[in-house]
């Protein structure tokens, strides 16, 4: 049965940089925010090492201590920050109802939406098989059980690259799959890769098959996409890292999004296509993905939902 009715002025989900910084802003102008984490307390951030391009950090921070910066910052004005996903919305354009773990509702007059992105897998059967057995989505969290084994990683972005240097720290070699014959990452970053001695690149490559012994993983079997030739690398752990998916699964239908699932706000604002329903950050930013990107819509996105809410006091009025 669900709970009882809770209202509130401002609600915000998801906790990356871009719901922390809508509640810095929200709370510093009294909409008493309230603000879900979701399932990943602190977002994608929490899943990497170093961020050296975060301005205000001249010697670089580490993600997961970085979001803990920022909670702090959220909670030291006031947000009241709660562990809770929300599994239903319905929003119209005057009060938005939300369900949180599928129990209790919550109505806001403001949707701050920040729930971010996911890492996408590869779609082997092998690979869920052996998911949290060998087979990882994040180098930060589970790199330090491969220390001085082989290991590989799949991706040739800038996320495969970080964590290929990472993994390279612990593991005895990287072999890196990199489907076309170059990479995407920036090139500061390909930079590090190709001088990582223990990382080897296997250029249009791909993993056919995850092998294990049915507890573990034992090896992956590649191919090379243009000749077609077969090879298995003896390795114990299998790293994907071949970008994100929108978490926007909840606002299927009711929010405007486009072909990727990415929501579509309007030009230069975080406005939605429902009033008082606001988007900042990765889930409706699908072009530059950074954490400070992520920051400056999630403070657009309080600001506009302060003037709304003024707005529509002062109509009342
Ligand atoms: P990207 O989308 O940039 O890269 C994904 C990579 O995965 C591509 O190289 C792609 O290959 C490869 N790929 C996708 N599907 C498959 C598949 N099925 N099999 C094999 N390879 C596949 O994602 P990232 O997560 O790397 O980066 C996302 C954004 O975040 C970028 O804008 C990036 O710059 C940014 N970022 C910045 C960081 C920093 O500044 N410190 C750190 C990490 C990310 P292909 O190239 O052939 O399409």
């Amino acid at each position: 049965m669900l709970q009882e009715n809770e209202h509130i002025k401002c609600l915000i989900i998801g906790s990356g940089p871009a719901g922390y910084t809508a509640a810095i802003y929200a709370a510093r102008a009294d909409l008493k925010p309230v603000l879900y984490t979701g399932i990943v307390p602190g977002g994608q951030l929490t899943q990497t090492t170093d961020v050296e391009n975060f301005p205000g950090y001249p010697d670089g921070v580490q993600g997961t201590q970085m979001m803990e910066d920022f909670r702090k910052q959220a909670e030291r004005f006031g947000t009241d920050i709660r562990f809770g996903y929300i599994t239903s919305v319905e929003f119209s354009n005057d009060v938005h109802r939300v369900v949180v773990d599928g129990e209790k509702t919550v109505t806001a007059e403001t949707v701050i939406i920040a729930t971010g992105a996911t890492a996408k897998w590869l779609g082997l059967e092998s690979e869920q098989k052996y998911n949290g057995f060998g087979v990882s989505a994040c180098a930060v969290c589970d790199g330090f059980f491969f220390r001085g084994q082989d290991v590989a990683i799949v991706g040739a972005g800038d996320t495969a690259a970080e964590e290929a240097t990472y993994l390279a720290k612990l593991a005895n070699k990287v072999h890196m799959l990199v489907r076309r014959d170059e990479f995407r990452a920036s090139k500061a970053m390909q930079h590090r890769v190709l001088n990582t001695p223990n990382i080897e690149i296997h250029y249009n490559t791909e993993a056919k098959e995850i092998i294990g012994d049915g507890q573990s993983v034992t090896g992956v079997l590649v191919y090379h996409n243009q000749t077609l030739e077969e090879r298995l690398l003896p390795v114990t752990g299998f790293f994907v890292a071949i970008g994100h998916k929108p978490n926007t699964e909840l606002f299927k239908g009711i929010l405007d999004m486009d072909t990727n699932g990415y929501l579509i706000t309007h030009p230069g604002s975080t406005r939605t296509n429902i009033e008082g329903v606001f988007a900042c950050g990765d889930v409706q930013d699908h072009i530059y993905r950074q954490a400070v990107t992520a920051a400056g819509t999630g403070c657009m996105a309080a600001l506009e939902a302060e003037r709304y809410l003024a707005a529509k006091e002062h109509a009342i009025v």
